[in-house]
C-alpha cells in the first residue's frame, strides 16, 4: 500500500516537471512560475524571457488606450494588449518597463533598440513596414474630427477647404498626412504637435477650430471632458491598429500574431477593450484576420 502511493507520488511529481519543461503554454501564473516557458534557442522570445523584463513603447496622454495616470503605470487597451503578450512570455507584468513612444519617433525606437515592442494606436501601412514590421491588426479605428461642443460650421474634412479653419494633429501620424488634403493652406492652417493633449488643449484654449486623428483617440478625450467637446461627422479613413517589431524579426511577429488570435478566440482580448477604451462609446467589432504578410 506504503509502496504504491509513494510510486503514485513520484509519478505525478514526474508529471508535473515535464508539464513544467515543455513550456510555452502555460499561464505564467502562481505555482508554475513565470519563468517556466521555454522558446526555441536564438529567438526574442527566449531573449526576453530569460531576461524576465521587457520595454514597451505606447502613449501615455491618451485615454482608454494609454494614459499614464497618478499610478505612475499608463493604462488602457494597448497597454492590456501589450500586458497579453508579455503574459505569453512568461514575464511578470511588473516587470515591463513602459516607454513614453508619441507618434513621429515609433519607428525609430523600434530599430534602434530602445523598446521590444510598440503598443501605441498605431495604424499599419505600407511606408512604416519599410523600416519596421507589423503584428495584427487587433483593432480598425477611423480618423475623425473633434471640434468644441458648439461648434456648428465644421461637419467634416470638407469644412477646411475653405481655408479659414485651423485643425491640429500630430507630427508623424497618419491623420497628420490625411488631412492635408482637405486643408486650402497647410501653413496656416495645420498647427502640429508631438502628443494629442496638446492638440486637445489647444482646441479648448481657441488657439485652433479642431483636432483631428482616430475616433477612439477623440472620443477617451470627450469621456474626460463631455462639456467641452464632440466628433464631427464619421470616420473618413480606415486605421487598422498593430503591434510594431522590428523588420527582420519574423519569429516574434509571428509569436505576437499567435498570441493575438488566443486573444481573440479566449475572451481576453474583449476583456481588455471592455475594460478600457470599450467605456468610451466605441465599438470592438468583431475579432479582425491578423495579416501574417
Ligand atoms: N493611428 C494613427 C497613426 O498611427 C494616429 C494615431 C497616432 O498618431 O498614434 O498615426
Amino acid at each position: 500500500m506504503r509502496m504504491k502511493r509513494v510510486a503514485a507520488l513520484a509519478a505525478a511529481a514526474t508529471l508535473a516537471l515535464g508539464m513544467a519543461a515543455c513550456g510555452g503554454d502555460d499561464d505564467g501564473g502562481e505555482g508554475t512560475g513565470a519563468g517556466s516557458k521555454s522558446f526555441a534557442a536564438g529567438t526574442t522570445m527566449e531573449r526576453l524571457n530569460k531576461a524576465q523584463s521587457i520595454k514597451i513603447g505606447t502613449k501615455f496622454d491618451q485615454p482608454g488606450f494609454g494614459l499614464k495616470g497618478l499610478s505612475g503605470k499608463p493604462e488602457g487597451f494597448d497597454v492590456e494588449v501589450a500586458k497579453i503578450i508579455v503574459k505569453e512570455l512568461g514575464i511578470p507584468e511588473d516587470k515591463i518597463e513602459w516607454v513614453e513612444a508619441p507618434s513621429k519617433v515609433r519607428e525609430d525606437v523600434i530599430v534602434n533598440g530602445t523598446v521590444d515592442l510598440v503598443a501605441a494606436t498605431y495604424t499599419i501601412n505600407d511606408k512604416r513596414k519599410e523600416r519596421i514590421a507589423f503584428a495584427g491588426p487587433y483593432y480598425e479605428a477611423g480618423q475623425n474630427i473633434l471640434v468644441k461642443k458648439d461648434d456648428t460650421t465644421i461637419t467634416g474634412p470638407d469644412s477646411f477647404k475653405d481655408g479659414t479653419k485651423k485643425v491640429c494633429s500630430v507630427t508623424g501620424s497618419t491623420p497628420a498626412e490625411e488631412i492635408k488634403k482637405y486643408v486650402k493652406d497647410v501653413a496656416t492652417q495645420l498647427v502640429l504637435f508631438d502628443t494629442y493633449d496638446k492638440c486637445k488643449d489647444a482646441l479648448k484654449g481657441g488657439q485652433v477650430d479642431a483636432v483631428t486623428t482616430d475616433n477612439v483617440i477623440l472620443l477617451g478625450y470627450i469621456a474626460k471632458d463631455e462639456a467641452s467637446f464632440k466628433l464631427a461627422g464619421d470616420n473618413f479613413t480606415k486605421e487598422p491598429y498593430g503591434i510594431g517589431v522590428k523588420k527582420e524579426d519574423t519569429e516574434f511577429r509571428n509569436f505576437i500574431n499567435d498570441t493575438l488570435e488566443k486573444a481573440f478566440a479566449d475572451g481576453s482580448w474583449k476583456k481588455a477593450w471592455d475594460d478600457t477604451a470599450g467605456k468610451f462609446g466605441a465599438e470592438l467589432g468583431s475579432a479582425p484576420t491578423v495579416n501574417r504578410y
